[in-house]
């Protein structure tokens, strides 16, 4: 039997998209208000246009990805919609997939738009009315809850409302952060707005012969002091203000916390993960045994993108012209820790619009995890990123954001 009055989705995002699929194929009469004038638009830009939809590992392991607090509030929501169900579901509408080896998933035809069509398929034949172009300004509560949203100046009358606008970077997709003050308004509190998974600005920026360099395969370490406060190993690319790049994008979130508290954070790249900075040394003594003769710039960039040895030499005071059989031992020493350590800035700017996710929103204590319903007022519900939930890069996001919302979908639409 069909609700008297329908359920309100607010974003056609991944986390609105599915809860509205969901509580429409539950019998619930779903409208699914959008701003856009399309659906998914965060989608759309996703992985680069080709949409890492989930991550291919097993749901324990997804969910240990995310922050312990965060981890434990997805626990339902994960085991209740699963990548698996999700991949199914998509399959069932034409998306074939596969896994990388990182356990990275994608459709196969590398078009997110093909995810999103998918989603509107679903959408269309549970029968939810998709309106576009609608921007919600307000949810309105009395004493009783939840009874309507304002959208366009006009008020649609519910008694549930599914909060699903995402966070508030990438401003331009339409995530302006409208909810979190929705939910202020509504007695919620809200954990603190950081950028996550966010490009690093720089000072002094990167010369511009650096601009689209990458390094390969490094471990990047913010430290404030001499103290490492998040350190992850994969590639990085200089920008012209900074750098970006998947260890870049790790590394900015627990960065930004302390950047924030006014604490000078020094950016450092260790070019040689595996290795220690003894066997580094054995390896340039190795190198000046065989060819003595040799520039040392020359073997330092063998090591390292080649515009950064004069850098590399500069920070470990060593003279540029010296050839390898002039270096003396602490030079080499020298050479080799910075090998390990070598400074590449200072944090200037880690921009929140910048990040792939929003860190912070919904305090999670205020909502209920087999739900997604809110402790504070009846018939109000949140999936996706407006929560305070933000995963690593690798398809833990989108996972977050289907799972959350298939459950708000399947509680909501039993108002
Ligand atoms: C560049 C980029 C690449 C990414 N790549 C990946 C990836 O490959 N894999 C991955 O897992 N994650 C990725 N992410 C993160 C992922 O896209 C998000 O975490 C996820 O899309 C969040 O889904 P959501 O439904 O909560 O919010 P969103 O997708 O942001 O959707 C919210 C929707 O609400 C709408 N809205 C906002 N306010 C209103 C209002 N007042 N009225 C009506 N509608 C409103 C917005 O227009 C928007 O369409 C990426 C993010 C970015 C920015």
């Amino acid at each position: 039997m069909k609700n008297k009055m329908a359920t309100i989705v607010i974003g056609a995002g991944a986390a609105g998209m599915i809860a509205a699929w969901r509580a429409a194929s539950l019998g619930a009469e779903v409208i699914l208000l959008e701003k856009n004038s399309k659906l998914g638009i965060k989608i759309l830009i996703s992985g680069g246009g080709k949409c890492n939809i989930t991550h291919g590992g097993n749901v324990e392991t997804l969910r240990q990805q995310f922050q312990i607090n965060e981890a434990r509030f997805l626990k339902y929501a994960f085991h209740t919609f699963t990548n698996t169900d999700l991949l199914q579901q998509l399959k069932e509408y034409g998306v074939e997939t596969y896994e990388r080896d990182n356990g990275k998933v994608f459709p196969m035809s590398h078009k997110a738009g093909d995810v999103v069509h998918a989603l509107r398929r679903m959408m269309e034949k549970a029968g939810v009315d998709i309106r576009l172009n609608s921007s919600v300004t307000e949810i309105l509560k009395d004493e009783s809850g939840i009874y309507g949203v304002k959208v366009n100046q006009e008020i649609l009358e519910t008694k549930s409302v599914i909060v699903a606008v995402g966070g508030t970077s990438f401003q331009k997709t339409g995530t302006t952060g409208d909810g979190y003050s929705w939910a202020m308004q509504l007695g919620h509190a809200l954990v603190p707005i950081r950028p996550a998974l966010a490009p690093i600005f720089l000072l002094p920026k990167p010369p511009a012969e650096w601009q689209g360099t990458p390094i390969r395969d490094c471990l990047l370490m913010a430290k404030s002091n001499t103290t490492t406060i998040s350190q992850w190993g994969g590639d990085i690319l200089f920008t012209h203000v900074g750098i970006s790049g998947p260890a870049t994008l790790e590394v900015s979130r627990k960065a930004y916390v302390e950047f924030e508290k006014g604490n000078l954070i020094t950016m450092c790249v260790d070019f040689f993960p595996e290795l220690t900075i003894e066997e580094i040394d054995q390896k340039i003594l190795t190198e000046t045994m065989k060819s003595g003769a040799k520039q040392t710039v020359t073997l330092i960039e063998q090591f390292v993108p080649q515009k950064l040895g004069p850098h590399i030499l500069q920070q470990a005071k060593v003279n540029e012209i010296k050839k390898l059989h002039q270096l003396g031992k602490q030079e080499r020493r020298s050479l080799s820790e910075t090998l390990k350590n070598c400074s590449i800035g200072t944090v200037k700017e880690i921009p929140l619009d910048g990040g792939e996710v929003t860190a912070g929103g919904i305090d999670l204590r205020e909502v209920k995890p087999a739900t997604m319903e809110s402790k504070l007022v009846k018939g109000l519900f949140f999936c996706g990123e407006i929560l305070d939930v933000a995963g690593p890069v690798g398809g833990y996001n989108l996972q977050a954001a289907f799972s959350t919302g298939f459950v708000a979908g399947e509680s909501a639409s039993k108002i």
